[in-house]
């Protein structure tokens, strides 16, 4: 018992807000279930980042350690702040993927530093992002229990991982393919592949990077998901049966943490004053927006439709996305002083307090592009999602959501696709109807919401949901190994 302060858990998350975001919320409830010391490495920048996100009251961060790897995007050719991957253009990730392949030396001296502080006693496990495999190696050196840390969905990731395994796809004759190791689900369409899913052809960055990273997580001790068993299992079934390890479905791990920020009262104040379920909530995330036409298009829909909303505007593609907020280039002559008369809909710029809005009783759809922290953030709540998926894995997820839970329905695909505003409106209306389709899709929604409920419920009556048991048995791995490490030495 007393060793148990002492036990420490090692994570490195990729530089994003949507891994460090769960990272960050799972970090507090190993702390807190567990008691143990959880240090989270990064490059110095999202240290920092990470540290201004919690709130100034929180105490409990004490037993959160917090520790900079050596990092200097100018070192790898990269501008200024690159470890940001808020303010990163897309097509400077890979660069930035590959430059994390030089923090290895200096995570090694840390796992090193640790074991040494305490008596020749490492870490307890490491957990890493999908994308840092190479911590494997590290982690067997020291005799460190290892897992990857997997912050999108099951389905989603195999839909990636198998895709990215079996180039190319330019050459598919077809617009639409089966995944050949992966059966259980149904066909790809073309224009669910990124931009560079569709001219990889094995030589270029993306895939020299994804084909050297990917496959090692099969050398993991196994791999944590944030998802839930019920709602995600063919693709839990595609680790499972790929790896032979054990894959640990524990979510949703959905942070709470983060610090209030200045569009926070006003969004609620403005919610406060909608009728129930009436507020359709939109947010493209933390790296995506639309093209210049497509925001022209939404914005059309949304005035048309006649319903309330709260849209985070980000700039649209071609413009720097730190530019200043322009709504006379970005939207419809007019368009937000007819709304602040009207008092329909609420612009927010750049970020939004997103699981306050989608908390909140008066909204009643999210139109989001389904990246998977924004998905279980809303199906947390019940809120249904009108899809449109932008790049990487959110294309399955929507197709997830769709197909296999029947919470969302599908309005656009991409940044480049043409999409009317009168077809966007009416799928809002389906979507916000009160019979037919609609009703039908927040039904799920609600039924969802209990199954997430009941995943992570640990009651007085020693009730286990799916999600807790599943933490239980990977510390319980750890544990295991810890042990049998000790009685062999
Ligand atoms: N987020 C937010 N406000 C915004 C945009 C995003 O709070 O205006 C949060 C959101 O709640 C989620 C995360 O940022 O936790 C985005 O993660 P997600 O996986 O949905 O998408 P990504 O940004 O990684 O594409």
């Amino acid at each position: 018992e007393g060793r148990k302060e002492n036990e420490n858990v090692v994570m490195l998350p990729f530089m994003g807000q949507g891994h460090l975001i769960p990272f960050l919320a799972l970090a507090f409830q190993i702390q807190q279930t567990r008691g143990y010391t959880v240090t989270i490495v990064n490059t110095p920048l999202n240290i920092k980042k990470l540290r201004s996100s919690l709130p100034t009251n929180t105490t409990n961060t004490t037993t959160i350690r917090f520790i900079e790897l050596p990092f200097c995007s100018a070192d790898h050719g990269l501008p200024p702040d690159s470890e940001n991957t808020d303010v990163l253009p897309y097509h400077l990730i890979i660069r930035l993927m590959e430059a994390t392949l030089s923090l290895k030396p200096s995570f090694k001296r840390l796992i090193s530093d640790i074991t040494h502080q305490q008596h020749g006693y490492p870490p307890l496990c490491i957990i890493a992002d999908m994308f840092f495999g190479w911590t494997i190696d590290i982690a067997n050196e020291f005799g460190v229990f290892h897992a990857v840390f997997n912050t999108g969905s099951a389905y989603g990731m195999a839909i990636f991982n198998s895709l990215w395994l079996h180039l190319p796809h330019s050459k598919t004759n077809s617009d639409e393919f089966s995944l050949l190791d992966f059966p259980q689900v149904s066909r790809i369409h073309r224009s669910q592949l990124s931009n560079y899913l569709k001219i990889a052809d094995g030589n270029d960055s993306w895939s020299i990077f994804l084909h050297r990273v990917l496959p090692q997580w099969l050398n993991s001790d196994g791999v944590l998901v944030n998802t839930v068993e019920d709602l995600d299992r063919t693709g839990l079934h595609y680790f499972r049966s790929k790896s032979g390890r054990p894959v640990w479905p524990i979510g949703p791990i959905v942070s709470s943490m983060t610090r209030a920020r200045p569009s926070k009262e006003a969004c609620l104040e403005w919610l406060d004053v909608h009728p129930p379920a009436s507020v359709i909530y939109i947010s493209f995330g933390s790296q995506n927006t639309v093209s210049a036409s497509q925001i022209m298009e939404l914005a059309m829909a949304l005035e048309g439709s006649n319903k309330n909303f709260i849209w985070v505007v980000r700039p649209p593609l071609g413009f720097d996305v730190n530019s200043e907020f322009r709504a006379v280039e970005w939207l419809p002559e007019g368009f937000e002083d007819r709304l602040s008369k009207c008092k329909r809909g609420l612009l927010v710029r750049k970020w939004a307090p997103q699981l306050e809005i989608l908390s909140h009783k008066s909204t009643g759809a999210f139109l989001s592009h389904c990246g998977w922290n924004s998905v279980l953030e809303s199906l947390s709540h019940g809120v249904p999602i009108i899809a449109w998926p932008i790049a990487g894995e959110q294309f399955y997820n929507a197709k997830l959501l769709e197909e296999e839970m029947g919470v969302c329905v599908e309005v656009a695909r991409g940044s480049g696709c043409e999409v009317r505003h009168v077809e966007i409106a009416s799928v809002i209306d389906m979507v916000m109807d009160e019979n037919g389709k609609g009703r039908d899709i927040r039904r799920k929604a609600c039924e969802v919401k209990e199954m997430i409920k009941d995943a992570i419920r640990d009651d007085d009556e020693g009730y286990k949901g799916s999600s807790v048991k599943a933490m239980d048995e990977f510390f319980n791995a750890a544990l295991s190994m810890r042990k049998t490490k000790e009685e062999t030495k």
